[in-house]
């Protein structure tokens, strides 16, 4: 048996990445039969059959798996905001933020753009929430040179509104990117065909990534249905305060005695977190177990 990465899914095919080579593999029916499909992004024990050929055996325990995009094992998100053109919504960072916590992944800030918005108030906010945080510039290299250790040896997803420049830095740490992203478009056809794929590149620094049409909108009703129930847990930094407050069960939204409404007033939670996490209550409060 040999243990790769799947790399990529496209027609009952799965490309696993054993570190040596890319090896060609069908799945075992016995798969099908449970119910369960290898992602991109499983790490999975297969049996090579010669000519670079080979069959899935065993998908190896996960850390996580998303429906949409399909894949699984993220470690961490990185989410890539600017403070101008286009200006960031911090909502859109603290989402993305909630679901990778719901998900077990961890949070990456990249303030990009910072040659044109040093974004000191997004700055701010995500210093003070305790995320990693850095401010960046794929245009003149700036700040560049931190991200490698906070990526190599995980799998990221980049995600972030259209624009932010989630392309661009992944070309100016790896030029090799975009030859690769070029190839695999080619291939696909991208562009007249509209096939949903996901695939995992390898940047030389040593991570590995996963960008696919539409990341940024992997929500699910199963998924938001989650949030809704665990939404206080998923903003990490009102942990120390989720049991202080006076009533069980405290929605943490207009409650009196709530020991996170008092950290908000005591400056030790951020308030556009705060409204994130407010706005987040409002919009899944209509959403029923039975949808
Ligand atoms: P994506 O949609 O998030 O992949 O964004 P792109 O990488 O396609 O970038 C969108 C636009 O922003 C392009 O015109 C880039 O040249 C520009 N851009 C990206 N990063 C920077 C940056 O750090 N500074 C400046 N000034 N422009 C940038
Ligand atoms: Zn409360």
């Amino acid at each position: 048996m040999t243990e790769g990465r799947i790399q990529k899914a496209l027609s009952g095919f799965y490309y696993v990445d054993t570190g040596h080579e890319i090896v060609t593999c069908r799945a075992r029916g016995k798969f099908r039969r449970e119910g369960i499909s290898p992602l991109v992004g499983d790490r999975v024990e297969i049996q090579e059959v010669g000519n670079g050929e080979g069959v899935v055996e065993t998908i190896l325990p996960r850390r996580n798996a998303f429906v949409r995009p399909a894949v699984a094992n993220i470690d961490q998100m990185v989410v890539v905001a600017s403070g101008a053109i286009p200006r960031t919504d911090p909502f859109l960072i603290d989402r993305v933020a909630a679901i990778a916590a719901l998900m077990g992944c961890d949070v990456l800030v990249l303030l990009n753009k910072c040659d044109l918005d040093r974004a000191d108030e997004l700055y701010q906010t995500y210093q003070a929430a305790g995320f990693p945080t850095l401010r960046i510039s794929a245009e003149t290299g700036e700040g560049l040179e931190d991200l490698p250790p906070l990526i190599a040896g995980k799998l990221s997803a980049f995600t972030g509104n259209s624009g932010v420049g989630k392309s661009s830095v992944l070309n100016a740490l790896d030029p090799g990117f975009s030859l690769q992203v070029g190839e695999v478009s080619d291939a696909l056809g991208r562009g007249r065909h509209t096939t949903r794929h996901v695939e995992l590149y390898r940047l030389s620094c040593g991570a590995e990534v996963v960008d696919s049409p539409g990341f940024s909108s992997f929500e699910t009703t199963e998924l938001n249905l989650e949030l809704k129930r665990r939404l206080p847990e998923t903003f990490l930094e009102f942990a120390p305060y989720l049991d202080r407050c006076r009533f069980q069960g405290c929605s943490h939204t207009k409650e009196q005695g709530c020991a996170v409404r008092e950290a908000l007033r005591a400056g030790k939670i951020q308030k556009s977190r705060y409204a994130s996490y407010l706005r987040l209550y409002e919009e899944l409060k209509p959403l029923r177990d039975w949808q």
